[in-house]
């Protein structure tokens, strides 16, 4: 999977930050995570595909995560857009859409399905297949909000071609008996088990997104495990007064969620317009001796996971 951070920054955007959005791009699929004002364009810059984007995941209904989804929709109706989209957020969202389609009066081809999420959900599972599982989890913001996590499934293990040529078993559909967990019986009377051609499942990796939320136990539930944990750090450290005032995080306090979470990295985003020129690495301050691994989340960045 690989990770593209499409706005990194908090309220409103600025010539460096654009607001919330971040793309999950996997096997022929994008996931969207938060869709802030401009998001179209932050696709173009990035050279994605909106076109690509299967579902769509919001964390609350503040406008700097989600007032960029009309334009985003339209904009797929515009190019003739068939293929079902999936929107999941809090509850609010169909109204939201509903009206804009009305006072707007336009109509979208392709199915919508949006799934509402209510105030008394406690965290769960809100999309599977057989590839990947999607929670989410409600986090601590001035209005409900909502963390998610996609954790992908185990893959099964490599099948060794050469092993496979020096054991002598022939190529076909006996290869595909062992690759589905049969033990079968050469010609020549060997017996093969899969285990003695296959290797160990490969574990799927795990992707949390926690923004906006004070530093709370539940981002540390949903996070547990993740190769990379998105946190909010919307202040430097020195500022918990106001993280805790706006009921945001330090950048502090998303390492602390990192490290307690066991994640194995963190990328710090929506990150206040007021950390540029001279204040730029104020937000850093103490983080490292927290957790080392960590990156101050900038537009445009890509991370492999
Ligand atoms: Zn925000
Ligand atoms: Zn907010």
């Amino acid at each position: 999977m690989e990770l593209v951070a499409l706005g990194t920054g908090a309220a409103s955007p600025t010539l460096e930050r654009n607001v919330a959005a971040y793309a999950l791009l996997r096997l022929g699929e994008i996931l969207l995570f938060d869709c802030g004002e401009g998001t179209q364009v932050q696709f173009a810059k990035a050279k994605l595909s909106m076109y690509k984007v299967s579902k769509i995941f919001i964390t609350h209904l503040h406008g700097d995560h989600f007032y960029g989804l009309i334009p985003f929709l339209t904009t797929l109706q515009l190019n003739k857009r068939t293929t079902p989209l999936e929107i999941y957020g809090p509850k609010g969202l169909r109204e939201y859409i509903d009206f804009m389609k009305r006072i707007s009066q336009v109509g979208f081809q392709y199915d919508l399905k949006i799934t509402e999420i209510d105030e008394e959900f406690e965290g769960g599972i809100i999309f599977e297949n057989s590839e990947y599982v999607v929670k989410a989890m409600p986090l601590l913001h001035r209005i409900f909000v909502l963390g998610y996590s996609l954790e992908e499934k185990e893959k099964p293990g490599h099948f060794n071609n050469e092993l496979a040529e020096e054991l002598g078993i022939p190529s076909g559909p006996i290869r595909g008996e062992i690759k589905n967990g049969a033990t079968v019986t050469l010609e020549n009377g060997a017996v093969v088990t899969p285990e003695m051609i296959i290797g160990d499942p490969i574990k799927g990796k795990k992707v949390t997104y926690c923004t906006d939320t004070l530093y709370y136990k539940n981002s540390i539930e949903l996070a547990n495990e993740s190769d990379l944990l998105i946190h909010e750090g919307t202040f430097d450290p020195d500022e918990l007064e106001k993280a805790q005032q706006t009921k945001h995080a330090t950048s502090l306090q998303a390492a602390l969620v990192a490290k307690e979470s066991n994640s194995k990295n963190l990328l710090i985003t929506h990150i206040s317009s007021r950390y540029v020129g001279a204040n730029r690495n104020l937000i850093k301050k103490g983080i490292a001796e927290v957790f080392p691994d960590f990156t101050i989340a900038k537009d445009l960045m890509r991370v492999k996971i």
